[in-house]
């Protein structure tokens, strides 16, 4: 038997005696146990030792979501490898520079990507697995029988996630078993999780919110998943009758409530609906409570801290906030070196065993943003109300400053998302030769909604005149990324040129 501090002894603990249980049910119809995973992962664990991965070897995987992913994933983790989950959208050239910068032992694809994938491999060994889980991989696992897991320390590495990069390259943020394995069990018992639940598990797996918060949570408490190649309403409300719990970003939120099928009667076997990795608008909020009767419990994290805040599982859930810090996590809310008095503005910084070890070969990065002292700096703008409920007010480089005037997108986003016939928007910035930035207001408006100059007009008596846009545009819809995130960056470059004659 191996230590108990290893993250595989935990994620086993509760479903140790239970083998025969259904831990997943698949969209065929068919099931997988709890016996049936460890011991595929096992047999993967095995499959990479032969392959050469040694303890602290980097096995970087860019598949699709299977349990065959998940076995790899428990199984990486056996061989004492580190993980590294890619984002199924990155081309070959993206793919390249996370095997270059990460130098993993194994590289494991899709088979239709082998080429592509092969050429860019350095000096990596290149298997496959595809999107019903067979594969070069498979293969060679299937030959495997049984493996002894791999001792190591609970600060020891057993994941690098890649951050999105919406600025610069993508960091590699290490993961150690500790930070997996600590905040998985707070948030098992600040949401209640056991083993009696039923998660519907709808969310990318190559992300920490799909891989560390939804499968871990669930492993941790034995629970069983219905476990859904991807984001798909239909699966999702067939499951919900019998399910208890879905983790979702707000986009989920959104495209069900446009579903009539979404009944309070459809949800009255859930206990638990959680949104995060993105902001939930609090109309979404009041519609989706209104529709179910539940309330959405929502809850902040990122890449390099797993989860830091949530919504009270009892007490209030306020919607537009992110809830308290979780138990074992500090937040303060800073400015210029000193905390800033309660309800104001500032950036957010967390400190806890959640708390990752730095970037990948990265030792002046993570000194900018991993302090000595343990605190490390989000980017995230934030603040903290007196009754202690945090709020995300958007990333620190969103932030706006026009004629020398900060301005929180998020501030004028919410007075615009208010108005009649607007669904939603996105506030960013656009270099302006007077201003140096000036307001840009991107509207998305209901059907037969609003105008551009009917947003303009009714800001006017709402906002200090720097804070109103400039320009408001309206689009169809927002770019967003796979966790329904809006892509400011991707606004800021079409719209760069927009005060260009003044
Ligand atoms: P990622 O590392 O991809 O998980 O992205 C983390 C970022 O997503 C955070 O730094 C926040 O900017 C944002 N984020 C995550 N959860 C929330 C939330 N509930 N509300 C607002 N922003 C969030």
């Amino acid at each position: 038997m191996y230590d108990r501090n290893h993250l595989i002894s935990q994620l086993k603990a509760s479903s140790m005696g239970r083998e025969d249980d259904v831990f997943a049910h698949l969209q065929g119809g068919e099931t997988v146990s709890f016996g049936a995973l460890f011991s595929g992962a096992e047999r993967m664990a095995a499959a990479l030792v032969s392959c050469g991965v040694l303890p602290g070897d980097r096995v970087a995987v860019q598949v699709a979501k299977t349990i065959q992913t998940i076995e790899l994933y428990l199984g990486t983790v056996m061989a004492g490898g580190i993980f590294l989950p890619l984002n199924t959208a990155y081309t070959g050239p993206e793919v390249g520079y996370f095997v270059g910068d990460a130098s993993p032992r194994v590289v494991v694809c899709d088979p239709d990507r082998l080429g592509e994938i092969s050429a860019i491999s350095g000096g990596a060994e290149v298997l496959t697995l595809d999107a019903v889980g067979q594969g070069s991989l498979r293969d060679l696992a299937d030959g495997q029988d049984g493996f002894d897991v791999v001792a190591r320390d609970p600060g020891d590495l057993a994941a690098i996630l890649y951050t999105s990069g919406t600025t610069g390259r993508s960091k590699g943020a290490m993961l150690s078993h500790d930070n997996l394995a600590s905040n998985s069990t707070e948030l098992r018992d600040y949401w209640r999780f056991t083993a009696d639940d039923v998660l519907i598990h709808a969310l990318p797996i190559f992300h920490t919110h799909g891989l560390f918060v939804a499968t871990n949570v669930a492993l941790l408490s034995g629970a069983k998943v219905v476990f859904l190649p991807g984001f798909d309403p239909d699966a999702i409300l067939k499951a919900m009758p019998t399910a208890t719990a879905l983790m979702g970003v707000p986009t989920f939120y959104t495209r069900l409530l446009a579903d009539d099928r979404l009944t309070r009667a459809r949800a009255g076997n859930m206990r638990l609906f959680i949104s995060g990795s993105a902001p939930l608008l609090v109309d979404t909020h009041e519609q989706w409570e209104e529709r179910t009767g539940h309330r959405i419990l929502e809850r902040y994290g990122m890449t390099e801290t797993n989860m830091s805040t949530s919504n009270p599982y009892d007490g209030e859930r306020r919607a537009g906030t992110v809830g308290f810090p979780l138990p074992g996590v500090e937040a303060r809310v800073m400015n210029e070196g000193a905390e800033v008095p309660t309800g104001e503005i500032g950036v957010l910084e967390v400190r806890g065993a959640n708390v990752f070890q730095g970037y990948w070969q990265m030792p002046e990065k993570t000194a900018e943003e991993l302090k000595s002292d343990g605190w490390f700096i989000t980017g995230d703008m934030a603040k903290i109300d007196a009754d202690g409920y945090v709020t995300i007010v958007g990333r620190e480089k969103d932030l706006i400053i026009t004629g020398g005037f900060n301005v929180y997108p998020k501030e004028v986003e919410s007075l615009i998302d208010d108005l009649p016939g607007v669904l939603e928007s996105a506030v960013i910035g656009a270099p302006h030769p007077d201003f140096g930035e000036g307001v840009v207001a991107v509207v998305v408006p209901e059907v037969d909604g609003t105008s551009a100059q009917a947003v303009s007009e009714a800001l006017q008596g709402q906002l200090a005149k720097f804070k109103q846009p400039k320009r408001v545009i309206l689009l169809d819809a927002l770019p967003r990324n796979t966790m329904g995130k809006v892509q400011k960056k991707a606004l800021r470059e079409t719209y760069a040129g927009i005060f260009a004659d003044g």
